[in-house]
Parts: C-alpha cells; structure tokens; sequence
C-alpha cells in the first residue's frame, strides 16, 4: 500500500464541500432543515483495500471504488473512475454499519440507567421520556444520528415508542434528515401510555398520507414501532389488535419487542399462533425463542434484531445469534438505546455479538469475524429489506460507504482485514463516511454537522427535561 497523502485528500475533499451552500432548497429539505448537507458529487477513492461484502466481488486489495450520482458506478482494480480522486492507500473501504433498532429519542440519557432498582432503565425512561417535548425528541434523535455517522453507521432504525404527538414523530423525522443518515422512523405510542389504551392511530396515519413529503428524498422509510401483545403483562386482543392492522392497512412495516428476556417465553409463539408474523414484522431480542419458536421465525419469513450490548448490561441473556444464522432467518445487529450502552458505535456490538457466540460456544471458533461483520453489513440490510439499495459495495448500489484509517496506534498493522477491523476499529478510526453519494465526514472530520452546537444544544434540552422532573 502506498503511504496516504493526507494533505491531498482534505484539500479534494473541502473543494466538495465548498458547493454545500449551493444545494438547491427541495421541498422536502425545507420542511426538514437539511439543505445544508453537502451534494451528491462525483468521486474516486483510489488504491484502498475494498472489502465489498459481496458474495461474488469479495475483498479486493488496490481498488477503486468510483461513484456519482449517489450510486457505484464501478470497483475494481483497473477502475479509470472520475470527478475528485480521494487517496484510500492505508484505507480499509467497506459498507456502512446497518442499525436495525436504536430508541434515538432517548440518547439524551446517554449512560443515565443507574445501579439500583428504582433508577434502572424501565422505569427512568417512563418518567423522564413523559416531560418530553418535540424539541427534546429533536435533540436526542439529532445528536445519535451525528453520533452514527461518525462511528461509521449509515443507516438507523430509529425505533420512536415515545410519540406523544404528531409533532414528536416529525421532530424525530427532521433530526434524521437534518443530518443525512439513511433511516427508517417506526412511529409508536407514548411512553406512559396505560396497557388498557390502543395508541393514537392519528401521527402513523399522517404521515402515511404525505410521507412523500417527508422522506427526504427516499433516504427515510416508515413504520409502526407497535406494543405488541405484551408489555408490563398481557395486553388485550382489542388493544392490539386494531394496531396491527392498521399497519398491514397502511403498508408499512412493523416491529415489535418479544420475548426479549430468558423468562419470556411463549411470546413468540403466541404471535405465531394470532398470525402476527410475517416478512414486514421484525421481532426485537427474541431471547427467550425456544427451538420450535425459532422455525417459526424461519418459517414466517419474520425478521429478527438482537442488541448484545444492552441485553448483556441489562441481564436479559445472550442472543441467539448462531441458531437464527443456522436456520437462515435474517438477523441484523443494534444498539437499543445509549441510556444503556453509552457509546453507541455499532463496531463495538458486532464485537460483542461475536464475542457472546465464542463465549456459549466454548470455542476460539464458533463465530468466524466476517459473519460478524456480514450482521453488521448486508446481514443487518437483509432483515430491513434494503438490501437491493445497500449493504454491500456493488455497481448499481447506493453509495453508503466507509473509509477506515489504519495509519493509527490501534490499527497500526494490518493482519486480517475483517479480524482487524471487528476488533480494533472504533469511530475514531473512521476517516470518511459517505451516504447515499454524499461525503458526511473526510479527514475523521464531520462535513456538515457543527458538533459543539448539536453537543450544546442537547445538553440544555437535558436540562430542561431535568427540571420538568425535578431530577437532583
Ligand atoms: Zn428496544
């Protein structure tokens, strides 16, 4: 590998960037506030070590990865390519990290579940997510969505169970866009919200109706983050129901946490058995899955989202992540909530989920480091159904990319690209990330997110939350 010109690539870099007041005013940038992001420009990022994360192209070492548009164009080794060249000698050059369940509305109480019973996760999350207003979903939302593309995470799932209006939904939705991560919004109920009470159908529906509007120019999906039949116990069949179907009416997809601790058993076959299953249903945890409950999944084509980070720290088990695989359901990877986790950088969980396998297994060996990173990538895109749009770096695919530098203390040599990168990189290692055409960080600098303001600006929303609780 040639030694990486860094002075070369900044200065090719900013000259993209310089055009970014430029964009023109869409409507739907508008409505989010998101016309400051850079434009799609046409580029090459020259002499990188590719790993494509496709079946047939594989890794390919001192290759070109050339995109306009937004789209690949080419990748390979004798790739002419054009637009602005982007050194990637010392680059490790991969798809973005796909989160399949994030609560983003809660990151404003990053690392706040405590040590004892009263101050655990559940409880501080009802009382303190029910004093929150749309600028605090805003805020929160806006702030681990920045916090995604600098660790290198493309796309989120932002899992939103706390829309106590139509305006909270929206204001989740505008962070998204105001930051230019690929997304899905699953619209869901208000946390507080009595198990007696179906949720106010009225945002989902809204935004339904005009979600063209709303979109950000296909970056952002919709779905219904939904309760499901249970939550502190069972939920009645005339509570629930009328939601799911509702969902099925609107066409969008659905996610539901079941089964999500070891004594939780019989939730998925429960869903099972009301024909609540399905290819638009995701299952959150899915831990407590018995063999059978397993082909279920298989069977109904459901996808599953497993969190080792959070489901190790809060004690509810370890995934089940080589059964799923085994059976060939499609299994992605998540962060769950930062109140949890803290640091919500995904190459963290994918250490984790791998580290969990080995660890049941008994082995050195259960869980080779590229499934690992396969969960993170088109594995995790599989379960969304995005996986014609991204996941993996082909021609034709949209241009979510990352760019790891390996010219660091920690990453200082180069063994085994996959094993080195599940294990070592961390969101300082990301030297660019680009979504859909569009270069978000270059030079392990964000390109158009002033993090002192999205830092400053959440961190007195928190202040505000805390008074309204009279949180000490
Ligand atoms: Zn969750």
């Amino acid at each position: 590998m040639r030694r990486t010109d860094r002075r070369t690539f900044v200065r090719g870099v900013a000259a993209l960037g310089a055009a970014s007041a430029f964009a023109s005013p869409l409507r739907a940038q508008a409505q989010s506030g998101a016309a400051r992001l850079p434009p799609r420009r046409e580029f090459t990022i020259e002499n990188a070590y590719v790993m494509t994360m496709d079946e047939t192209l594989g890794d390919i070492d001192g290759a070109s990865v050339h995109v306009r548009d937004g789209r690949i164009v080419e990748i390979g080794e004798d790739v002419v390519g054009g637009g602005v060249t982007i050194d990637g000698a010392n680059m490790i050059v991969m798809p973005g990290l796909v989160d399949t369940h994030w609560h983003m509305w809660n990151t404003l109480f990053r690392s706040f579940a405590g040590d004892r019973p009263e101050d655990g996760y559940f409880p501080t999350v009802a009382r303190f997510g029910a004093q929150m207003l749309p600028a605090d979903i805003f805020q929160s939302t806006r702030l681990a969505a920045a916090e995604a593309i600098n660790s290198g995470t493309t796309f989120v799932h932002s899992w939103c169970h706390n829309v106590r209006s139509l305006a909270h939904a929206e204001a989740d939705i505008r962070a998204l866009a105001e930051v230019g991560v690929r997304a899905r919004h699953s619209c869901g109920w208000p946390q507080g919200m009595p198990d007696t009470q179906s949720a106010d159908q009225t945002p989902i529906e809204t935004l339904a109706r005009d979600w063209a509007s709303w979109s950000h120019e296909g970056l952002i999906g919709l779905g219904m983050a939904w309760r499901g039949q249970f939550r502190g116990g069972p939920i009645k069949p005339e509570v629930y129901q009328p939601e799911f179907d509702n969902a099925r009416r609107l066409g969008v997809p659905i996610t539901v946490h079941a089964g999500s601790r070891r004594d939780a058993v019989g939730q998925i076959e429960a869903l099972y058995r009301g024909k609540l299953m399905g290819k638009d249903v995701q299952l959150i945890h899915a831990i407590a899955a018995t063999p059978a409950e397993l082909d279920m999944i298989k069977e109904t084509d459901t996808a599953v989202s497993v969190s080792p980070a959070t489901e190790l720290r809060i004690g509810f088990g370890y995934p089940q992540i080589s059964e799923m695989l085994e059976r060939g359901i499609r299994l992605g990877v998540s962060v769950d909530t930062s109140a949890l986790t803290g640091s919500s950088s995904l190459f963290a969980v994918l250490k984790l989920a791998r580290d969990s396998e080995n660890a049941r297994a008994a082995s050195e060996f259960k869980m080779p480091a590229r499934k690992a990173l396969e969960l993170g990538t088109i594995g995790g895109a599989r379960s969304m159904g995005i996986d014609d749009q991204v996941g993996s770096l082909k021609p034709g695919k949209r241009a979510d990319l990352i760019a790891i530098a390996t010219d660091a203390l920690d990453m200082g040599v180069v063994t085994d690209p996959a094993h080195l990168v599940l294990e070592a990189a961390g969101p300082e290692n990301v030297d660019t990330v680009v979504v859909d055409g569009r270069i978000l960080k270059h030079g392990g600098k964000l390109a158009a997110i002033d993090t002192a303001k999205v830092i400053a600006e959440a961190r007195a929303a928190l202040a505000g939350v805390r008074e309204r609780t009279n949180w000490r």
